[in-house]
């Protein structure tokens, strides 16, 4: 029997079957489909998910990364490029496809010694007489460990098997994004056009492949029309772009984002929630990658550390400490960008906030810092102070 299974290989459970791998504990990943494969995604990652790439050892220096220094934000006339701050994390971004990042990562966790069944998807939980969860069922029969770990995304079946449904006072976004051949594909800094749609944008990130991945994520509701935004927008986004039918080189595709802890609690006795199953994206982001992998790393040292318990009653302390230390990580940001998105659904706020934030650059820079959550407390007084006021919800 394996310490440890995990269910789904997104960025969430194989960073989590990576650190507990490498820890030397049994992990078993069950994955229901086969890598390489297709997510939508915008595949942008901020230097938050490259601190927890470089910190899982994943070779960023490799063929096929590509770095960008920064936000380039747009609004009516007004443009401003904000380089990443320097505020402790790697001074840069990169995108890769999530075709090639999660077999990366995948990969990764099987070198690092975890066994990794593809095309084995998780039908069910199993749970003891007291209710604790034992295992998981999958098509094939049934697996047991002492800790499951879900990292089986916004559905999370196995979370909704349990109860665990979307919170109704958090809202549940979504995104949609299209590849296209751009002469502009390895612009260094991933652009947002912030005058689509009240509390929503549109994104274009270049892949250094000679394609860009575009696409509209809308904050605060999970039923819009993506295509008729989309296509409005990139009607009037420069010809050098390049954004044109003839230019597509994949269907739209789109996706919920589930955002400031849609799904609560994280942890029910003996399993915990990491990443999408968890509403671990940011609210005012829509990002989620380096929250997942964030996740599945405090998720590995709580499960390492209740695993060296000595007795059943400390184990269990041990894994109650989850989700505090997951509110601890994250909460006051996110407390704070839902109240900044709920704040941008009027209209008004969102044109205000646009309009004067482009045309102040210290002001934008400090925002991009606050909601990007890329503070450091040590040196970012104001953002650290504002970020403690927020309750951590
Ligand atoms: C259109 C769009 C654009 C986005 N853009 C960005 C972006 O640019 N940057 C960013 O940081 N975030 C972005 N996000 C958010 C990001 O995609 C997610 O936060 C991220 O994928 C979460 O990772 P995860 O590992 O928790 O879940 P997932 O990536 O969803 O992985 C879940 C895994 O579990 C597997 N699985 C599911 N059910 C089962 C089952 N029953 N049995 C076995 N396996 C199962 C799935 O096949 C999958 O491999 C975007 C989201 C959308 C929809």
């Amino acid at each position: 029997m394996p310490d440890v299974i995990v269910v789904g290989a997104g960025p969430a459970g194989s960073a989590a079957a990576c650190h507990l791998a490498r820890s030397g504990l049994d992990v078993h990943v069950l994955e229901k489909s086969a890598f390489p494969r297709e997510k939508v995604c915008g595949d942008g990652l901020t230097p938050r998910a490259v601190r927890e790439l470089l910190d899982l050892g994943v070779d960023i220096d490799a063929p096929g990364w590509f770095r960008n220094r920064g936000l380039r934000l747009i609004a009516g006339d007004r443009r401003l490029e904000l380089p990443w701050p320097d505020t402790g994390y790697p001074p840069f971004g990169l995108t890769r496809t999530r075709h090639d990042l999660d077999d990366i990562l995948a990969r990764h966790a099987v070198a690092a010694g975890a066994v990794l069944s593809q095309n084995t998807k998780v039908t069910a939980p199993l749970r003891d007489r007291t209710g604790r969860v034992t295992g998981v069922r999958t098509d094939a029969g049934e697996h047991r460990a002492p800790i499951v770990i879900a990292a089986d995304g916004a559905s999370s079946r196995l979370s909704v098997a349990l109860g665990l449904h979307p919170r109704r006072d958090r809202p549940i976004g979504t995104a949609a994004r299209r590849y296209y051949r751009s002469p502009r594909h390895d612009d260094p800094y991933l652009e947002a056009w912030l005058d689509l749609v009240p509390a929503g944008y549109g994104w274009v990130f270049g892949m250094g492949d000679g394609t860009c991945n575009v696409g509209v994520a809308l904050l605060r509701t999970a039923h819009a029309d993506t295509r008729r935004l989309l296509d409005g927008w990139l009607a009037r986004t420069p010809p050098d772009w390049g954004f044109t039918e003839d230019n597509a080189v994949s269907p739209l595709r789109g996706a919920a984002l589930p955002m400031g802890y849609t799904r609560r609690p994280h942890y029910l006795p003996g399993l915990l929630l990491t990443g999408d199953s968890g509403g671990m994206i940011n609210p005012s982001t829509g990002e989620g990658i380096g929250y997942a992998l964030e996740a599945a790393r405090i998720a590995a040292e709580t499960v390492r550390a209740a695993l060296a318990a000595p007795t059943p009653g400390a184990r269990e302390r041990a894994l109650y400490t989850y989700p505090s230390a997951i509110r601890q990580a994250n909460g006051r940001p996110f407390t704070l960008g839902r109240t900044f998105a709920r704040a941008i659904e009027n209209p008004l706020v969102m044109r205000a906030a646009t309009r004067a934030g482009l045309a102040n650059p210290p002001l934008m820079r400090f925002a991009l810092t606050l909601l990007g959550n890329l503070t450091d407390p040590s040196a970012d007084h104001l953002a650290a102070a504002l970020t403690r006021l927020a309750p951590a919800s």
